[in-house]
């Protein structure tokens, strides 16, 4: 009666990643993307020691090395509003995570990682769009597929949802009306791009704030640059004119003067509202960025995508085992996905929201570069390893923020006079 054991919707990391180990375990897996592979999809192309972490874990590092022939990068470099800097050493932060992170144009890491579900025994079917479910009473028992070659049902007791800020099949599941606020973001390749080292660049510049730039070198002379700008309240900047500002007027704008355009810019938007809907249902679990696991400050997803299908990968199987697909049993899924993730977000939404201002980023730059307590706590939470909260567990810093806030509060005043 079933085509599969499992269809896997979107062939991202996060999909990839789960065919990978279900096809590994004899799990029939069907891994579905509306594109043929390889495809280009926008992204800084980094992978941050915690995604290194779980490669290793799979048993894909070596090869991907081999493989892929990824630039290695050893540092984050901060920049501060007025120009400060800070280099976070990932090999410094002792994390017990890898000292290194890669970066790896998505052609060709999505491309791998959909070869290494095919040879770990998943079958692929790219060119093939998930229109619908298949339903039996409330459950999901299947997909309808929309393909050149027409359209086409693929019935599966499980169906595992992995289709990144693509919503549509979250309406037709009930789950969202419309699209939670995204980062909005731009990249392009940049060729002749001078000075670049071993390390991701992130430029905090009060013009782009709410957001960020980036500089990611891909190899010695041509980089990924690109500019994310948050949600929040009034209007939002255009994320290509904050790029071509950054490009001409913003710090690193010297290194670019013989830069060129390689292709296009490109825009893509990233959901970072994790937990805003349920992330499983009877006969359906979603993973990666569909339920919105992207850092809500440096907008990376890959790593946790990747880690969404190590825990989702648990979960299916122990579904298998009990030969049972409802909510009942998948509701470890998102006890997982909590425990996990759960505080760590909310913690990250409220840092984007209150500390990614130009006064802050300047004091929480320049003290993290004289003061390696701050600095090894400022690592963790970008690493996501240190949930934000810990930050009011230090006393020293409480005191610093309190100061800070006080004298925010006081200028305000001293303005409104
Ligand atoms: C500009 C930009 C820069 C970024 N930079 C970084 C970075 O440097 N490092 C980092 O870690 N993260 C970065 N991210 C985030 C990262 O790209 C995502 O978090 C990551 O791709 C999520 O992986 P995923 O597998 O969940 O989804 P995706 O990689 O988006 O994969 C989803 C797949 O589903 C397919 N799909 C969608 N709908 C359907 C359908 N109905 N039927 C069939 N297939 C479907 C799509 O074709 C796609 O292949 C960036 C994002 C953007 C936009």
């Amino acid at each position: 009666m079933w085509d599969a054991d499992v269809v896997i919707v979107g062939a991202g990391p996060a999909g990839s990643g789960l065919a990978i180990q279900l096809a590994r375990k004899g799990v029939r897996v069907l891994l579905l993307d509306k594109e043929e592979f390889p495809r280009e999809k926008t992204c800084g192309d980094g992978l941050t020691p915690r995604a290194i972490a779980v490669l290793e874990r799979m048993g894909l590092l070596n090869e991907l090395l081999q493989e892929l022939e990824p630039y290695r990068v050893e540092q984050a470099v901060l920049f501060s509003p007025s120009g400060h800097r800070w280099r976070m050493h990932f090999d410094h932060a002792g994390f017990g995570l890898p000292g290194f992170g890669l970066i790896v144009p998505r052609y060709r890491l999505d491309g791998f990682l959909v070869s290494k579900a095919v040879e770990s025994g998943a079958e692929f079917l790219g060119g093939s769009q998930v229109v619908g479910f298949v339903r039996d009473g409330r459950k999901v028992v299947g997909v309808r597929i929309d393909s050149e070659s027409g359209g086409r049902v693929v019935k599966a007791p499980l169906v595992a949802i992995a289709t990144g800020a693509n919503i549509g099949l979250h309406r037709e599941l009930g789950l969202l009306q419309s699209m939670p606020p995204v980062v909005l973001s731009a990249r392009g390749y940049f060729t002749n791009v001078s000075e670049l080292g071993h390390a991701m660049e992130f430029y905090f510049e009060s013009e782009l704030m709410p957001g960020y730039a980036w500089i990611f070198p891909v190899d010695e002379k041509t980089a990924n640059i690109g500019v994310g700008v948050f949600p929040g309240t009034g209007r939002r900047k255009n994320p290509y004119k904050m790029l071509n500002w950054f490009m001409r007027e913003g710090q690193a704008a010297g290194r670019l003067t013989e830069a060129r355009i390689q292709g296009q810019v490109k825009g893509y938007p990233l959901r970072t509202d994790y937990p805003s809907h349920p992330t499983f249902g009877d006969g359906f679990i979603m993973l990666g960025e569909s339920i919105g696991l992207v850092n809500p400050v440096t907008g990376e997803g890959i790593d946790l995508a990747l880690e969404s299908a190590e825990l989702a990968a648990e979960a299916v199987e122990h579904a298998l085992e009990r030969g049972d697909f409802s909510r009942k049993t998948l509701v470890v899924y998102e006890k997982m996905l909590r425990k996990r993730f759960g505080s760590y977000f909310s913690g990250m939404r409220v840092l984007r929201d209150r500390a990614v201002r130009p006064e802050a980023m300047d004091r929480i730059i320049r003290a993290a570069s004289r003061d390696p307590k701050l600095a090894r706590t400022v690592a963790g939470i970008n690493l996501g390893v240190i949930s934000p909260q810990a930050v009011l567990r230090q006393p020293k810093l409480v005191v610093r923020l309190v100061r800070y806030l006080a004298k925010r509060f006081f200028r305000r005043l001293n303005e409104a006079d």
